[in-house]
């Protein structure tokens, strides 16, 4: 059952959001219309939240707002893409005010923050669950991909890891953590920075790239699949934030930083030949990246090394699980 999505999108999602000169139509018509630029393509990605597998009932609507564009847009960043157009499918069980402000409110901050245009959108009646549609350009043939990994490439992330698995576990009371802690993580839970402007940094120097939305390890493996290589890594250089280590053994942080979801981080291999290029283009970085280890020929095999000596991780129950889709299909 439809709402009137014209009234719906329009009453709330398109004043004061940005308009850009590539966008002939935007809301209103059946379709959009808009232009590439010369010498680029199209990225285009898609990412849906269902409450209950992917946030639930307290995340508030703001943060829910911005969380679902944010993923998309790191999507965007692991391809080497610049955003530039969105569109929202959104199922309500009810029209709430209060809730469609705070998600509008949301939604408007990081696409203002990007320039991203909100340019469709489809509303109908059901349990809540939000998709957005994202569009980015890249210049011809330079979009990173997860398949060109080589033996001897180093590997890099960037941020820290491991945060919003650590704040989901503390808000269903799996871990105990000091307020500030978990305030600082929750934010981090709810409000995850895609790196656009490393994704776009890394054209042309980084071989193999993904978004770390499942857990460091189960990313690295599709980059692994895909490029038909093994890797080395040294968890001790897996970057952590004084929140997980002051609140976790450290079995415990490892395990969050390697396996948990949500960090949205970005993962990426470079070729010895292009280090120096990378580390001038990164020297500034915000999200200063790290390396953490080395790709090897031996296929899909992933060496975990600790204090210099082969380590496994260690069984953990903790129940990573709980707001991951049930069964995740291509591109995530
Ligand atoms: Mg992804």
């Amino acid at each position: 059952m439809a709402f009137g999505e014209f009234d719906l999108i329009e009453t709330y999602f398109t004043h004061r959001l940005p308009q850009r000169d590539d966008v002939d139509l935007g809301i209103g018509d059946d379709g959009a219309i808009a232009r590439v630029p010369e010498n680029s393509e199209l990225v285009i990605v898609t990412d849906t939240m269902v409450e209950g597998v992917h946030f639930d009932r307290e995340t508030p609507a703001r943060a829910l707002g911005h969380k679902v564009v944010a993923v998309n847009l790191s999507d965007l960043a692991a391809m080497g893409a610049e955003p530039a157009w969105i569109s929202l499918a959104i199922t309500l069980p009810e029209i709430n005010e209060e809730w469609l402000t705070g998600f509008a409110h949301g939604l408007r901050e990081i696409c203002d923050y990007y320039n991203c245009q909100l340019i469709g959108g489809d509303t109908t009646q059901g349990p809540l669950s939000v998709t957005v549609t994202a569009h980015g350009f890249v210049p011809t043939g330079k979009a990173l991909r997860r398949s060109g990994a080589k033996p001897g490439d180093w590997i890099y992330v960037s941020g820290t890891f491991g945060d919003a698995g650590l704040a989901l576990a503390a808000r269903q009371h799996r871990q105990q953590l000091n307020p500030d802690y978990q305030r600082k993580l929750t934010e981090r839970l709810y409000f995850p920075s895609p790196r656009v402007a490393l994704g776009q940094s890394l054209r042309g120097i980084a071989s193999s790239a993904i978004d770390v939305s499942d857990g460091l390890l189960a990313d690295l493996r599709h980059i692994l699949k895909a490029s038909h290589v093994g890797a080395r890594v040294s968890v001790d250089e897996v970057p952590l934030s004084l929140a997980l280590t002051e609140s976790l053994s450290e079995e415990q942080a490892l395990a969050y930083a390697l396996t948990s979801g949500d960090d949205y981080e970005l993962l990426f291999t470079v070729p010895e030949a292009q280090r120096g290029l990378f580390d001038t283009v990164t020297a500034h970085s915000p999200s200063k990246p790290v390396c953490i280890g080395r790709i090897t020929n031996e296929a899909e095999v992933v060496q975990l090394l600790h204090n210099d000596e082969p380590w496994q991780l260690p069984d953990t129950p903790y129940g990573f699980e709980h707001f991951r889709p049930l069964a995740d299909t291509s591109a995530e």
